[in-house]
């Protein structure tokens, strides 16, 4: 059949885009990835153990978008998880997000909420702006809990110094003073009942949409031309990198199966700041609720070459992409959207957020 539209991706960006053109406007749609399969990366799968695992590390859905939640309840039922860290310095492990717990088992104190607010009084350093991630962290907790947290942590995940980092990405992280130990506080915190696989078929069982997997765009592009297109990966790569690459950062995710292992650790994700070159170590039977004799773990560990998994955030790259987008908007025809086309360290919900508005857009 001929297609109207021509989508490229077939993660959140591309499948939100492709449910909604079908469904709503009843366009036909062909979805391709080059990748085996769908769901981009939030794709989940049996192990060959048995035991359901995220093949591009954790994936927690948490939303304050109530727009966003209803939309994806057609597709999926939930099962209510909120996400738990903790961080292992000298030896020991400690709630992260820094809370008043952290500050008293780290430090020997038994501050109360005014007492953890006074402490951080006292031991930041006021920086002003505050321009990079380096500046957040000193700024809201000072340098002890900077140096064991947060610094050695970024240079491993990034292969940056928080200063040569935006703010924005420490930001990601809040600082608190009661004992709240949840790794976020959205309104809305769970994980597909089935998983994100059973999750994105749903979206795509429509009869409008074909969806052909192991297709490199490159290879359709040169078959013909589509009247639209919906461009899902690394904005770069369409252009062929005329203005030169802009970096994305990589991880090589290592997972591992434990038979006869209940449990491998007390909470979802457990941060190694400062000591392997893997950065955390996730066990998915927290976030899935799977009951099982063995468990399966995934370490994380970052590298500069690889698939493209997060932007990098600093100024002399958000003025790459810039130029880039300008020729975006000058490209009749096609429709940039998602974390890599956007150059944007968005979240699940956020990439949903934007499909949506722009397929409302799409269809005027
Ligand atoms: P993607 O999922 O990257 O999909 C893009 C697709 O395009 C890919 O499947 C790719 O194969 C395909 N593609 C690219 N180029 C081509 C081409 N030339 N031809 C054909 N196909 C192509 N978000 C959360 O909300 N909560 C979390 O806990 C969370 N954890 C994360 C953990 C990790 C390790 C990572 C890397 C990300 C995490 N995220 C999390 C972010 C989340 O993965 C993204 O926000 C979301 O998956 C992005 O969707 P997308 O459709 O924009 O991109
Ligand atoms: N971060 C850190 N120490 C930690 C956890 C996070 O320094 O124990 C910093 C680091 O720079 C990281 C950023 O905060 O890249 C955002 O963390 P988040 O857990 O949101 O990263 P993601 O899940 O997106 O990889």
């Amino acid at each position: 059949m001929p297609f109207d539209y021509l989508i490229v991706g077939a993660g959140f960006a591309g499948s939100v885009l492709a449910e909604r053109l079908a469904r709503v406007a009843d366009k036909r749609v062909l979805l391709i990835d080059k990748r085996s399969h769908i769901g981009g990366n939030a794709y989940d799968h049996y192990d060959e153990s048995g035991v359901q695992v995220h093949r591009y590390g954790p994936h927690i859905f948490h939303t304050n978008a109530r727009e966003v939640f209803d939309y994806l309840s057609r597709f999926t039922e939930w099962r209510p998880y909120e996400h738990r860290v903790r961080g292992v310095v000298e030896g020991q492990e400690y709630p992260f997000p820094i809370n008043r717990d952290t500050l008293n088992q780290l430090y020997g104190l038994e501050l109360d909420e005014a007492g953890a607010a006074a402490f951080f009084e006292r031991v930041r350093e006021p920086r002003d702006p505050v321009r990079t991630s380096e500046d957040v962290v000193l700024n809201s907790v000072g340098r002890d809990l900077y140096e064991k947290f947060f610094l050695h942590y970024t240079r491993k995940q990034w292969g940056l110094d928080p200063s040569e980092l935006k703010a924005g990405v420490a930001a990601r992280i809040p600082v608190r003073t009661d004992t709240d130990d949840r790794y976020f506080t959205d309104t809305f915190q769970a994980m597909p009942q089935h998983g994100y696989t059973r999750m994105f078929e749903a979206m795509l069982d429509h009869p409008n949409i074909r969806v052909e997997l192991g297709v490199d765009f490159e290879d359709v592009r040169r078959r013909g031309t589509f009247a639209h297109t919906v461009y899902t990966g690394p904005i770069d790569a369409y252009f062929a990198h005329c203005h030169g690459r802009l970096p994305y950062r990589s991880l090589r995710f290592e997972h591992e199966h434990l038979p006869d292992t209940l449990r491998y650790q007390s909470v979802g994700t457990v941060n190694y700041p400062n000591d392997h070159a893997y950065t955390r170590i996730t066990e998915f039977k927290h976030l899935t609720g799977q009951q099982h004799a063995g468990t399966s773990i995934v370490r994380e560990y970052p590298q500069a070459d690889g698939d493209p998994y997060y932007p990098v955030p600093r100024t002399e790259n958000e003025l790459l992409f810039k130029r880039y987008e300008a020729m975006a908007e000058k490209e009749s025809g096609v429709t940039f959207v998602g974390r890599l086309a956007q150059y944007r360290y968005y979240n699940m919900d956020q990439v949903a957020a934007a499909a949506l508005v722009a397929a409302r857009r799409l269809l005027g």
